[in-house]
């Protein structure tokens, strides 16, 4: 059963040290979210897995990892600079802004929304009757457009042309790259770029914990394919990345797939479908799947005056430019997906025990080696036990003393810790109804089930 409301989780991220309010001793600043020890260990997990089976068991992907800060003329290339904008409306009575395309969608839907003009928001706000959520008052200004790219200067003078973009989204990198490879590494169709990096969105209206915030981690895919091929390459992409995310635990029952209808498409897609996750506040995009055509590599061409196109392998007089699918994945939502879905409840006698599920290849810490009490010699055998581990294995060890051992299952527990490794009298040879010496038990913590094995063959259960 996953968490049933977000405070669960921003709580016991909070307790447990996986997720902490940015800026925290002064007072934070809004919506800004910092990973502490346990949410850094999860992400990178995430991030490792996504690799692992994007990168390094696709025979034709290649990994980038390309700088934040780029020619503003991407930008233009792009489409960024003109199209990337949301309606902005302010309430006249409490100043506050708000993103007039949502206000409405909760009311109309999203396909209702998408084909509205930026002049249509504000008449509609007040036939609808949608009230200010702050402070219930309905006196809404003209809807403007609000472009979402942080502005910066690049060198010591803050003039126009110092002016740069914070990157909004990852797939530029790619983008501008595609030369690149193409002399170095001479790929061929299909081949896809892939990359995990932070973008910057100056979003309106954040919220919900680390879902919508304005700095965040994409991991993006370009898939480059002849064009013609795009439909089969997209259903492809569509079933690997829902069974990436079933495949690590997240229940199909809480996964949907949106297709965009035509109004609702971006300037650059002509097909494109969200996978959503059911949040607690409702279904919200998880991952965005859209068929970009040649739509980026021709405007690159364009503003760049470079040649970006394919030379086909077998008839080299073919030249053009391949058509793009592009599997977008946001790191931070999907890691507050895995946080909420692993999240459960159980009643054990007449206790709550709260424990996060994680698939144990996600789980922050593999196991926790505990000695059964506070006696030195089971503290000496631990800690051996507990430095063998860290020094000869990739595992991730947790050694923990403080508390009764009950309270430390429960702490093991709520931060995901698949197994637990407790030393007891048995171990040192000193009670043989705990168990034979060199020994030790390992705990299960979904079955709770305990089992007793040799000391040598621990690193096996693993
Ligand atoms: P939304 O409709 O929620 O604003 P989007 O359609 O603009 O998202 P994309 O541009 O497709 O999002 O970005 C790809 C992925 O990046 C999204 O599926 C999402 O997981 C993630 N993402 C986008 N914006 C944010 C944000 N402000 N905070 C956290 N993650 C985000």
């Amino acid at each position: 059963m996953p968490a049933s409301s977000i405070d669960q989780i921003v709580s016991l991220c909070k307790r447990r040290g996986f997720i902490f309010p940015g800026s925290d001793i002064y007072g934070g600043l809004a919506n800004t979210w910092d990973y502490g020890p346990l949410g850094t260990e999860l992400k990178n997990r995430v991030k490792r897995q996504w690799w692992k089976t994007f990168v390094h068991k696709y025979p034709d992907m290649i990994g980038l990892d390309s700088a934040n800060l780029m020619n503003p003329k991407v930008w233009e290339a792009s489409g960024h600079v003109t199209s990337f904008s949301d309606p902005l409306v302010d309430c006249r009575n409490c100043h506050q802004r708000f993103r007039g395309d949502k206000l409405l969608e909760e009311k109309l839907g999203i396909e209702a929304v998408a084909v509205l003009k930026i002049e249509q928001v504000q008449p509609m706000l007040i036939a609808e009757d949608i009230a200010c959520p702050n402070c219930e008052k309905i006196q809404w200004t003209e809807a403007k457009k609000f472009n979402l790219m942080f502005k910066t200067h690049q060198g010591v003078v803050e003039e126009e042309g110092t002016l740069v973009y914070l990157r909004p989204e990852t797939a530029q990198g790619i983008f501008v790259n595609f030369k690149n490879i193409l002399d170095t590494f001479r790929p061929h169709l299909p081949f896809g770029i892939a990359q995990i990096g932070k973008a910057f969105r100056n979003e309106i209206t954040p919220g919900n914990f680390t879902f919508r915030t304005r700095e965040f981690e994409q991991m993006e895919i370009e898939y480059f394919v002849e064009p013609g091929t795009e439909a089969k390459h997209f259903d492809i992409w569509q079933k690997e990345v829902w069974d990436w995310y079933t495949g690590l635990g997240i229940s199909k029952t809480h996964l949907r797939i949106r297709e965009h209808s035509k109004d609702e498409l971006s300037h650059y897609s002509s097909k494109t479908i969200d996978i959503e996750y059911q949040f607690p506040w409702g279904w919200g995009e998880l991952f965005g799947l859209a068929n970009r055509g040649d739509f980026d590599l021709s405007q690159h061409e364009k503003f760049s005056g470079q040649d970006l196109k394919y030379t086909d392998t077998e008839d080299p007089n073919k030249k053009f430019l391949p058509h793009v699918i592009e599997p977008s994945f946001g790191c931070d939502r999907s890691i507050l997906t895995f946080l909420l879905e692993a999240y459960t409840e159980e009643k054990v006698k007449d206790d709550t025990r709260i424990v996060m599920k994680f698939d144990p290849r996600l789980a922050p810490i593999d196991l926790a080696i505990l000695p059964l009490s506070k006696k030195e010699n089971l503290i000496v055998k631990a800690k051996e036990l507990h430095t063998k581990i860290i020094h000869e294995t990739d595992l991730v060890c947790d050694f923990d003393l403080t508390g009764s051992i009950g309270k430390r299952y429960r702490r093991q527990d709520e931060i995901g810790t698949p197994k637990c490794v407790t030393i007891d009298f048995g171990t040192l040879g000193e009670d043989d109804k705990q168990g034979k010496k060199d020994t030790v038990t390992i705990r299960d913590r979904d079955t709770l089930e305990q089992i007793r094995v040799p000391i040598t063959k621990l690193i096996e259960h693993f």
